[in-house]
């Protein structure tokens, strides 16, 4: 049987309105939406579209989120996959699973591929001494290179791939042809922050006095994932009090746990260091 490429392959049901702030990340993969919708408006005028585009910001703001949405604007399949999947293989496995991808994403067309991680395949050449023998993620990041240059970029594959770690990247992967944009996807700040609560309070059966500027003041450093986070912890608090909407109290709760939690996270982060 067929090795499995993609994580996921499916039509997606996420759009624009589901990815609150963000608002220049937002405006500038709107183009890229256009250039699946309408690729004859850029192609006839002789204009090459973009092959990929680089979203780039810490962890949990939205960067898998805003990649399916413009599948879901756009109405074509998303294909994901991490850029981790690749390492610890076989000799030979990562750059033909690379190949395996292009074949695959080429046939789907038009389609969004993402790729999550894309530090841990396109780590810059070379750096790591201490890390041991390298020559299998390089020649997955070398098989990369090459098919993002070889595939046309009228072909209605367009890649866009995730990093929290830019710095790190592989200069060769930011070329002409290859993930020319970047993409900025930040923290967000005290008004994104009531927007983001916003969107993932709606399914949730609130006191009516719960406000979402006081839930966004309390909340500084939290990234969108911290947030959903916080709402969907507030309703379980909630309900293992038996109660039949969501107070203050139980966001207060589920706010200090979760701080409790990155709190630990960044204390891991430090004693690695
Ligand atoms: P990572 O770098 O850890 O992969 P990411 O930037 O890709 O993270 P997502 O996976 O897109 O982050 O975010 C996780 C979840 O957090 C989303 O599915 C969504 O529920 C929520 N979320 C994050 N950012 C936003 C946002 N801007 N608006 C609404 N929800 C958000």
């Amino acid at each position: 049987s067929k090795a499995k490429v993609f994580d996921k392959e499916s039509n997606i049901n996420v759009n624009f309105n589901d990815v609150a702030g963000l608002a220049e990340a937002k405006q500038e993969v709107e183009e890229i939406v256009e250039f699946l919708k309408h690729p004859q408006r850029y192609t006839k005028l002789g204009g090459k579209i973009p092959k990929g585009a680089l979203l780039v910001g810490p962890p949990g703001t939205g960067k898998t989120l805003l990649a399916k949405a413009v599948a879901g604007e756009a109405n074509v399949p998303f294909f994901s996959m991490s850029g981790s999947d690749f390492v610890e293989m076989f000799v030979g496995v990562g750059a033909s699973r690379v190949r395996d991808l292009f074949k695959q994403a080429k046939e789907k067309a038009p389609c969004i591929v993402f790729i999550d991680e894309i530090d841990a395949i396109g780590r810059a050449r070379g750096k790591n001494p201490n890390m041991g023998s390298n020559d299998e993620r390089e020649n997955t990041l070398n098989q990369l290179l090459t098919e993002m240059d070889g595939f046309d970029t009228n072909s209605g594959v367009i890649i866009l791939a995730a990093t929290n770690r830019a710095d790190i990247l592989d200069r060769a992967l930011m070329r002409a042809g290859r993930f020319d944009r970047q993409i900025h996807v930040e923290l967000p700040d005290l008004n994104e922050r009531r927007e983001i609560f916003n969107v993932h309070l709606k399914p949730l059966k609130l006191d009516p006095k719960i406000d979402q500027e006081f839930l966004a003041k309390q909340t500084p450093g939290f990234s969108g994932a911290d947030i959903a986070n916080v709402c969907n912890e507030s309703a379980l608090i909630a309900a293992r009090k038996k109660k039949d909407i969501i107070e203050k109290q139980d966001f207060l709760d589920a706010i200090d746990r979760i701080i409790g939690g990155l709190e630990k996270k960044n204390k891991i982060i430090s004693l690695e260091e």
